[in-house]
């Protein structure tokens, strides 16, 4: 039986999986490896425990996925800027991994893995093409068109995260303002949960806040659950800009899915009425091809959440290498 390795180099530590070609997973590993460490000692690190899972998952290695949170150089295989791996710039990723292991190394944007592991197993498995959101510290954005990672010219395609939603809104770190970056990630959150604390409007927010050393997304969505209508009002807050964001992407790619994932998305239930109702006002595209209680893939839009939680950055970026080596059979 053959395999691939997915690596996902996007969160604090590393996490590798050994996945067959029909996408189950063997083997899962998160590592202690601090990715913010110097970058010799995190690839030296991330090749032996990819060499400890081969051992583990019998079979043949085709190749190894990495996701890599920044903007890749896909010909070069070179990470040229990653705002996670700051001491990583251009740096030759690939070739350095490939030396150490033997084997075929295809590098990927983070969201553009989770992307496609969402497309290939997960929310998006029957249809085409699809757009997929994830919100995290940041927002992270993919599109897959016709089967395949849409790119752009550079590489750097699907920066959904940086669509502007207020145009004088909180300044964003790619230099603009208002980003749905800047309404819809954990991050904008919790400096909206901060902010509704600081005026005096979410006295119970402020006293849940009192009780730990840290304020977190996780914590505003436990309190919207529980009733609280000012971490409601936050979570109203992403639904609106994300039903702006979609509701753009709707009317310029007329796409059969649209997926949000990410840990924020862990709260969808509180905060996506808000944002299919922003949609259907706000896209025309929408309304007419919306589906009613019976959603046909392929035929109506369809809005929805991941259903691979963490593990979607794995999947897709176990995926590459399939993909790469159907390419070079043409
Ligand atoms: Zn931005």
């Amino acid at each position: 039986m053959a395999f691939s390795i997915g690596v996902d180099l996007g969160g604090t530590n590393l996490r590798i999986a050994a996945v067959d070609e029909h996408g189950k997973m063997l083997e899962k590993i998160t590592t202690g490896t601090d990715v913010r460490r110097e970058r010799d000692q995190v690839i030296a690190e991330m090749c032996d425990a990819v060499r400890a899972l081969c051992g583990r998952a019998a079979g043949e290695l085709r190749g190894i996925g990495i996701g890599v949170p920044g903007i890749i150089d896909m010909r070069t295989g070179l990470l040229r800027e990653s705002p996670n791996l700051p001491g990583w710039h251009d740096y030759p990723v690939r070739d350095k991994i490939e030396h150490n292991l033997g084997t075929m190394v295809v590098l990927e944007n983070d969201a553009n893995a989770a992307a496609l592991g969402e497309f290939w197993l997960g929310a998006a498995r029957d249809v085409s093409s699809m757009c997929m959101i994830t919100l995290g510290t940041g927002v992270g954005g993919g599109l897959v068109l016709g089967g395949e990672i849409w790119h752009g010219m550079a590489g750097m395609a699907g920066e959904i995260g940086h669509m502007t939603i207020e145009p004088e809104g909180p300044p964003c770190g790619c230099g603009s303002r208002g980003c749905l970056e800047q309404f819809a990630s954990a991050t904008a959150v919790v400096r909206m949960a901060r902010a509704a604390i600081a005026d005096g409007s979410a006295p119970e927010l402020a006293r849940a806040a009192g009780q730990t050393p840290e304020l977190s997304a996780r914590m505003v969505y436990q309190m919207a659950l529980e009733g609280d209508r000012a971490a409601q009002r936050t979570f109203d807050v992403v639904g609106r800009a994300l039903g702006i964001a979609i509701a753009a992407l709707v009317n310029v790619f007329n796409l059969p899915m649209y997926v949000v994932g990410g840990g924020v998305a862990s709260a969808w239930h509180v905060f996506s009425p808000t944002l299919l109702e922003e949609v259907r006002r706000r896209s025309f595209v929408y309304r007419a091809t919306a589906a009613g209680d019976t959603p046909m893939h392929g035929t109506h839009t369809i809005v929805t959440r991941a259903l691979l939680g963490s593990d979607a950055g794995l999947y897709g970026a176990a995926r590459l290498p399939w993909i790469e080596q159907g390419k070079s059979k043409k």
